[in-house]
């Protein structure tokens, strides 16, 4: 059976302090490991290097929020898949819709960065997801695939390419404060259209957007979804660790 990935992203929220006690936190807690679940942490771009020591060697990968495709250049402000590598990320999130709505993040900057970070042997997460009005007019599975085939066509099959790769399904009118948790009817339609295409072809198919602990295990039931992508609700260490439980639960359930 496939692990089950559990997975945050910090966004733009604490001090390297507070985010070295979190992953201190979940080392202590976790050594040596959660069967069956694959965990990782995407702490701000500061604060990487120093979680990465923290996690190193244990069931928590790391991972950067963003990077950029090219490998080095006049790029300010910007950071790289071998620098990130180099501050011990192992995972690449990219797409985030934040970024695509803020940043100017397009179908095929993700395409580059999905490059990027498979030729240098890490994990690319990649986010997809329609907003409030292309759900309610129905137009959810058409545009998800669409984004995704233009994040992932023509990537190599197996463990270098597809293979290797996340995508994390984050409906916009679901993540952050504005946000509603859905019911998993409303989700599973496009997770079958995920699942069908791409399902088999990568490493696994996450659900994200207003995940909680009350939730999670509904959400982990629907059909396609192979992990959770959680902001809000495990910023707080003892949440994460809840939800992995929760994972934990499920895992044994299946097996
Ligand atoms: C997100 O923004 O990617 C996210 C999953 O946020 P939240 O869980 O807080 O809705």
């Amino acid at each position: 059976m496939r692990p089950l990935w559990i997975g945050t992203g910090f966004k733009m929220t604490k001090t390297r302090a507070q985010a070295v006690a979190y992953a201190r936190r979940l080392r202590a807690d976790l050594d040596p490991g959660v069967a069956g679940v694959r965990p990782f942490v995407l702490p701000p771009a500061t604060a990487l290097a120093e979680v990465s020591e923290v996690l190193d060697g244990g069931p928590v990968l790391t991972g950067a929020q963003n990077a950029h495709w090219e490998d080095e250049g006049a790029w300010t402000g910007e950071l790289s898949v071998p620098q990130v590598a180099d501050a011990g990320a192992r995972v690449v999130e990219i797409g985030h819709s934040e970024r695509r709505e803020h940043f100017g993040e397009t179908d095929e900057t993700v395409r580059l960065k999905a490059r990027a970070t498979l030729r240098h042997g890490l994990v690319p997460l990649v986010c997809c997801g329609e907003d409030a009005a292309v759900f309610a007019a129905g137009g959810s599975v058409d545009h998800v695939l669409r984004q995704v085939h233009a994040a992932l066509d023509g990537l190599p099959e197996g463990p270098d390419g597809l293979g290797r790769v996340l995508v994390a399904y984050e409906p916009i009118w679901a993540i952050g404060e504005r946000g509603r948790p859905p019911r998993p009817e409303e989700v599973a339609d496009v997770h079958a259209a995920l699942a069908a295409v791409w399902g088999d072809r990568v490493a696994a198919i996450l659900y994200g957007g207003s995940v909680t602990t009350d939730n999670a295990a509904d959400l982990l039931h629907i059909p396609g979804v192979g992990g959770l992508f959680v902001g809000r609700a495990a910023w707080d260490v003892e949440g994460y660790l809840r939800l992995l439980d929760i994972a934990r639960q499920r895992v044994g359930a299946m097996t």
